[in-house]
């Protein structure tokens, strides 16, 4: 089995140009030093508007993505950006469906196919997230949930389709509050969607596929959640801001 894994950081509404270069700088410098195994990627996801100075910082193991974008494909959408200009760019893939924008933007996962089918169009690769919120798994219908989230959003695509993209599993109780799925918790979700994938489109792709942790992901918890056998990577939010601490999560894959 060789699938691909991935350490990618959101950096969400923060940093500076000058900020968001000290931290380019920084993991750069720590992967060209010391390289991830081979068959790591790490990447990085800036605001929109900083995507064009970090692009120099791209290269075959630092990928750039971008952290949302439009559902529809050009036109009278104001504040929206393509997925047709994300790859003009030269912007490696996107974000798609991250709770935040289901949360604060109602994104749904109607809408989110639509934005996958785009992005795949343009030959974006696409981070995919999905998770259940406290509610949900209080009640234990985290599941149900999650496999509805990805019946849905992939419901127009094909096999080939999955080759361009990446799971994230980032639970909503988990994301920015510093509590963390418990390595078991991530494994039994992440089988499941194995599962789901399988499901839908083959065993293969399902053995293919990446599937990402993503939830107050640290130095001090990554190695463990690495160590689970559906276990991809991480998507990992505020310690992507500080090289120290993402630099210390690449570490990690070794
Ligand atoms: C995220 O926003 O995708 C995320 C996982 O954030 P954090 O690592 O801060 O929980």
């Amino acid at each position: 089995m060789n699938r691909k894994k991935y350490v990618l950081g959101n950096l969400k509404m923060n940093l500076t140009q000058q900020s968001l270069r000290n931290l380019l700088e920084g993991v750069s410098s720590y992967i060209q030093n010391s390289p991830p195994p081979s068959s790591w990627q790490v990447g990085m996801a800036p605001v929109a508007i900083h995507l064009p100075l970090a692009l120099p910082f791209q290269s075959s193991n630092f990928q750039l993505l971008a952290q949302n974008c439009a559902a529809y494909e050009k036109g009278a959408y104001t504040g929206e950006v393509s997925t047709e200009q994300l790859a003009d760019l030269g912007v490696s893939g996107t974000i798609v469906g991250h709770s935040e924008r289901r949360e604060y933007f109602h994104e749904n996962d109607i809408i989110i196919r639509e934005k996958i089918k785009l992005a795949l169009g343009n030959k974006l690769k696409v981070v995919y997230c999905c998770g259940e919120n406290l509610a949900e798994r209080k009640i234990s219908i985290h599941e149900e949930v999650v496999g509805l989230q990805i019946r849905t959003a992939f419901s127009e695509l094909t096999a080939d389709h999955l080759e361009n993209i990446i799971i994230a599993y980032e639970p909503v109780w988990a994301i920015g509050t510093g509590e963390t799925a418990t390595p078991q918790q991530a494994q039994e979700m992440h089988h499941f969607i194995r599962n789901t994938v399988a499901d839908l489109f083959g065993k293969q792709v399902a053995q293919q596929i990446a599937i990402l942790y993503g939830g107050s992901v640290k130095p001090d918890n990554a190695a463990e959640l690495f160590a689970q056998p559906d276990v991809d990577g991480a998507l990992v939010g505020g310690a992507a801001l500080k090289s120290d601490s993402f630099n210390a999560i690449i570490q990690a894959t070794h």
